[in-house]
């Protein structure tokens, strides 16, 4: 059957409330799934792997504890997709609860200093719309000393600022937020999600929820609930970054110096890694420092082997250089071969991120015009995770979506194509776009659990476009809109009524199609 024919057709049933079993296999993404046993065994199983089979064990015994509060969405995770999706489902006139485990909202933006949230927008960009592009509209307007993306127009977000931004919006939404507070576990009925255990300084309790929203990054409620979850292995996975800031810049010897030796696109690949492009990137300018550490190796500056057998690099981007000799959002220090879900391999990269910068700030002062007097500002609050867990959704988005322009009859919205990741980079310059389907945040093991953020379904070149913050806020938006439109008709989440939930997310200014 074709695709089309296929989906119309499942349309047919979603409007009648029908649903079919999955095809999980015709839509399962193939060669990089580490299949796992949907049951609460598999946490056990998971941490004695990632504690050389430890065999000694303690057994906590079973305790009350309290139910602290009650909502009708609960969003796990504040990032761009955790924010958008309370924003929407608020806006939907649900009773929302915002969740964070750090003490800001933000996600990647606020806690690791990622700014870049539109940097794609080069010419002829057919850009998605909604809560993303107003949070980047608010973030500019609530900062007089904003500062653009070198080379198009799109804002360079200031992490620190955006923690105020984030604020107002929930504030402004009347959404109701807890931050230093971590999702611990799901609380299941069969396989109905009711709400999660949390655990923060005022102890361990939980909180019901009618729906969940999984914003977490990390696929953490997902994977609490019993849902099948995917993760790439080590060597095959996207790198980690401690992103690190910077002052003493002298930023006008600097952007002279960027102006005569511009670097391009092209020179992402510079030899150590080869990148697949369309070509019409090559010669677009990027705010990129590579050949300036090569420099500084030569030079004996830094040393020539970073160790780990070549995973641990240093050269990649900045994007604010403020007239106070500030340059922000320093994405220089890669590590490789590290899992971000086991906790001894994120205390080592956190260690390693921080003595590698070192090396970077050296070749910065050594190399880059501008920088010899630099210090550093401050690193973010965490190391940054690019790659972790991701759900088997009811339709995994693949390749050929992203680089194909995908249409899809449950489209939540419209993402550009933009594919940045695994050695590919695709630049949205020619107008393509392609629809973002309800069906990748659904699982078809849990009731009443959206996922959405960098852990929606799909294989690796998806997630290379899914995992931008812009199409995080995309998903959240959707799943906001999803799980409020959900409880007013009475439905599941996995039974929602798409049309309703397309006609509320145009209401909230969403291209659909
Ligand atoms: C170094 C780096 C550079 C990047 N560069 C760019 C770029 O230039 N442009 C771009 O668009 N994207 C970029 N990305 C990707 C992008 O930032 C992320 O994919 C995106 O932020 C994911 O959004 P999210 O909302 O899904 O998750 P996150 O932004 O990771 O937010 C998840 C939130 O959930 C919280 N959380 C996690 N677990 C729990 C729990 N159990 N309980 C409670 N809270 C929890 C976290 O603290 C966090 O605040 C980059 C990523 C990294 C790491």
């Amino acid at each position: 059957m074709s695709d089309i024919k296929e989906q119309i057709e499942r349309m047919m049933k979603l409007k009648a409330g029908i649903r079919n079993k999955v095809q999980a296999k015709k839509t399962r993404p193939e060669g990089d799934i580490s299949k796992r046993d949907s049951s609460a065994l598999r946490r056990i199983q998971n941490l004695r792997n990632q504690f050389n089979g430890v065999d000694k064990s303690y057994l906590e015994p079973a305790k009350s504890i309290p139910i602290i509060d009650s909502c009708d969405v609960l969003v796990v995770g504040a990032g761009p997709a955790g924010l958008s999706a309370a924003v929407a489902a608020a806006r939907a006139g649900a009773d929302t609860m915002l969740i964070e485990r750090f003490g800001c909202f933000g996600g990647v933006i606020s806690t690791v200093g990622m700014e870049t949230l539109g940097w794609y927008r080069y010419e002829g960009t057919q850009d998605c719309s909604g809560i993303g592009i107003e949070m980047e509209k608010m973030a500019a307007r609530m900062n007089p000393n904003s500062v653009k993306f070198a080379f198009n127009d799109s804002e360079c977000l200031d992490a620190e600022m955006f923690k105020i931004v984030a604020d107002q919006l929930v504030n402004e939404n009347g959404i109701r937020p807890l931050l230093h507070t971590f999702v611990v576990d799901a609380i299941m009925e069969g396989k109905i999600i009711k709400g999660v255990v949390v655990e923060c300084k005022s102890g361990r309790m939980a909180i019901e929820a009618k729906r969940v929203i999984d914003c977490s990054g990390d696929a953490d409620v997902a994977y609490f609930a019993g849902a099948q979850i995917r993760q790439n292995k080590k060597k095959d996975a996207m790198g980690m970054t401690p992103v690190f800031n910077t002052s003493g810049v002298n930023s006008i010897k600097f952007k002279k110096h960027i102006q005569k030796f511009p670097a391009t696109y092209a020179d992402w690949s510079d030899g150590e890694w080869k990148q697949e492009t369309t070509g019409k990137e090559n010669g677009l300018k990027s705010p990129y420092l590579s050949k300036e550490f090569k420099k500084a190796q030569i030079d004996g500056v830094i040393p020539t082997n970073l160790g780990r057998e070549g995973q641990n690099t240093i050269g990649g981007t900045w994007s604010g250089i403020t007239d106070a000799g500030e340059a922000t959002n320093l994405n220089l220090v890669h590590l490789k071969g590290f899992d971000p879900l086991n906790v001894r391999d994120l205390t080592q990269a956190e260690m390693l991120g921080r003595k590698n910068t070192l090396h970077a700030l050296a070749g910065l002062q050594h190399a880059v015009p501008g920088f010899e007097l630099a210090k550093i500002r401050n690193f973010g609050m965490t190391i940054g995770v690019r790659d972790s867990r991701k759900i088997i959704g009811e339709y995994n988005l693949t390749r050929k979506d992203v680089l194909g322009q995908g249409r899809f009859i449950d489209s939540i919205g419209i993402f550009p194509e933009f594919v940045d990741g695994y050695n590919i980079l695709v630049l949205p310059t020619s107008g393509r776009y392609f629809h973002v389907p309800y069906r990748c945040m659904v699982s078809p093991d849990v009731s009443n659990l959206l996922v959405a953020g960098r852990c929606v379904s799909g294989d690796n070149t998806s997630h290379a476009a899914m995992r931008n913050m812009m199409a995080c806020c995309v998903t959240g938006q959707g799943a906001g809109v999803a799980a409020a439109i959900s409880i007013r008709e009475k439905t599941s989440t996995n039974n929602v009524n798409i049309i309703k939930v397309q006609e509320e997310l145009k209401n909230q200014g969403v291209r659909i199609k």
